[in-house]
């Protein structure tokens, strides 16, 4: 054979290695995630060439990507039966910055130079996670043995990430007989690299869903299968049965319950991803947290990228499961995923297939969707003031106690289809709970002409009904507040009905209690709103409402 052929890396390569050598970054891990990924990759890579070419399978047709842990000897060896690659494909691949990922991350640390360059550099590491590279993470010496399917050339490369690295001729018989092996010589300090449950561990944290079966082996013992290969998401809706879907669920979500609601598509044209989403029956422990984050977990070609993205707004944030981009890069960045059009194009449409699928319940199912409403209402009413563009949407699903209902909800286009005649606002009364409301002297005047009022319990209640701009032109208007003007609605029961004139007797009890209030009051009027209380305490027309008034107190406002 040819003598050993030792070539420099490219400039950039050399830095980012240097780097990654002398980084404190603590998740490691990542360095599994990317040789998973680029195995699966090359099993991928060759399928597709096999479409063309079958004969590029020879008698070994299925992927699998085989990881064997030797811990004595501290080496930890990847390797699958992919496309592999030739010795110029090798050079190019491993002594370069082809991807334009990397070069992100490299354009990155140039700015970050100028402050505390390695210890922002670390950082960066993990936000990007850089490939093949992140390997000088844990190991100091790396061979890269390579067959091309289809070649009876095989070829070596190998590095101690310190600026060159060798490529050489291999002798086909210590090579794969198809596809790459990539060994690791474990740093003293990652040895834990070649500990059966710590690979295993992160295999089925980050790989587990990869399209290739994964499978372990200790030193000398036969592998075992750790990951199937077959992603649930990625197959067909129609074949899933509700128990592998529960069963899933209840992996993703961390819950014990059963889904109420299961949201499953495949999107195609500009943007491809799978999103599998599930809306649970009970409400998950952190739901009121005051970060008010999601959980939605972001794949990228079944690699597990992050629970970080915002897949959906806060407002659906009770929403579990996952997101699978086609068109995302491996090392999509914290900052790549905020700017993304991919991702807001993404977010956008995963919200509207949830809202589309809440309402198809509601329309459906409407036992379920009461439980879903029951509780996760007060998070999508958050939605009302906090997505204009939604409002209406949000205000038609919206479900509500009120004066008309039992036990049951009402919507409001239920309160519409009852207004009484001359009625031009959507009442309510916001309070503690629905039995107080029930009971409190404003609504005597709205009982007495049969005017419905909405009981409006949950805190954030009082936040989106002063910014809503009404239902279907009817805006919303408290019970509490300003004049109730149910003067032109007629009472059925006529001796009810208060006279629109203020009787001399009356004008003069008013006279006395506005001096005997002073400031403490800004008015005193007669109203229409009482029957058989005298009197109410009422907020002004264009001040805060009570309810808002009390929360707000409580939050030191
Ligand atoms: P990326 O996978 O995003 O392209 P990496 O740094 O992980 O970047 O890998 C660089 C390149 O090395 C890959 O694009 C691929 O061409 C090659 N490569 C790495 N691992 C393998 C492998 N197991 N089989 C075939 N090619 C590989
Ligand atoms: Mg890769």
């Amino acid at each position: 054979a040819a003598a050993p052929e030792s070539r420099p890396f490219e400039a950039d390569v050399a830095k980012l290695l240097h780097l990654m050598v002398h980084s404190v970054y603590s998740d490691r891990d990542v360095f599994l995630r990317e040789l998973v990924s680029n195995a699966a990759d090359a099993c991928e890579k060759l399928r597709f060439e096999a479409i063309e070419t079958p004969s590029l399978l020879g008698d070994d047709p299925k992927p699998r990507i085989v990881i064997t842990a030797d811990k004595e000897a501290g080496r930890l060896v990847v390797e699958d039966n992919g496309v592999g690659m030739s010795r110029d494909e090798m050079a190019e691949a491993l002594g370069t910055i082809a991807r334009s990922g990397t070069r992100a991350f490299m354009d990155r640390l140039e700015t970050a130079q100028s402050k505390d360059g390695s210890k922002e550099g670390a950082q960066l590491i993990g936000q990007f996670g850089v490939g093949f590279y992140s390997v000088f993470m844990v190991a100091d010496r790396v061979e890269v043995a390579s067959r091309r399917a289809g070649s009876a050339e095989a070829a070596l490369w190998a590095s101690d990430g310190k600026g060159a690295f060798t490529i050489t001729e291999l002798d086909p018989a210590a090579a794969p007989a198809r596809g790459t092996r990539v060994t690791l010589h474990l740093m003293e300090d990652a040895r834990t690299y070649a500990e059966r449950w710590m690979l295993e561990r992160i295999v089925k944290e980050q790989s587990g869903h990869v399209p290739v079966p994964i499978s372990l082996a200790e030193a000398g013992a036969e592998p075992e299968q750790i990951a199937d290969g077959a992603a649930l998401w990625a197959r067909p809706k129609a074949e899933i049965s509700k128990e592998e879907y529960a069963d899933f669920y209840r992996g993703v979500a961390g819950q014990f319950d059963e889904p109420a609601l299961v949201t499953h598509y495949r999107a195609e044209g500009r943007h491809e991803y799978v999103a599998l989403a599930f809306t649970p029956s009970t409400p998950p422990f952190d739901l009121f947290d005051p970060d008010r984050k999601g959980r939605m977990k972001l794949y990228v070609r079944r690699v597990f990228i992050t629970d970080d993205a915002e897949l959906l707004p806060r407002w659906l944030r009770f929403v579990r499961g996952l997101v699978d981009s086609s068109d995302l890069p491996l090392n999509v960045s914290r900052e790549m995923i905020q700017q993304s059009p991919v991702l807001a194009a993404i977010r956008k449409g995963l919200t509207n297939r949830v809202l589309g699928d809440l309402e198809k319940l509601a329309e459906n199912e409407p036992e379920t969707f009461a439980k879903v409403w029951e509780a996760f209402g007060p998070v999508i009413k958050e939605g009302i003031y906090e997505d204009y563009e939604r409002q209406a949407q949000l205000l038609t699903l919206a479900r509500f106690r009120s004066t008309a209902s039992s036990d049951g909800f009402r919507t409001l286009k239920d309160y519409v289809a009852d207004l009484k005649e001359n009625q031009t606002a959507i009442y309510y009364l916001a309070g503690g709970n629905p039995d107080q409301l029930r009971s409190s002297p404003h609504l005597e005047g709205f009982a007495a002409r049969g005017v419905e009022v909405l009981l409006l319990t949950d805190p954030v209640d009082s936040f989106w009904v002063t910014t809503a701009q009404g239902f279907e032109g009817k805006p919303f208007k408290s019970a509490s507040q300003g004049a109730a003007d149910l003067g032109a609605i007629s009472a059925p029961d006529a001796a009810d009905k208060p006279a629109t004139e203020t009787s001399p007797a009356v004008a003069d009890l008013i006279a006395f209690a506005k001096t005997a209030l002073g400031d403490a009051v800004s008015d005193v009027r007669a109203s229409d709103r009482l029957t058989s209380s005298a009197v109410c305490l009422v907020a002004p027309d264009y001040g805060l409402d009570r309810q808002l008034e009390k929360i707000l107190a409580a939050s030191g406002q």
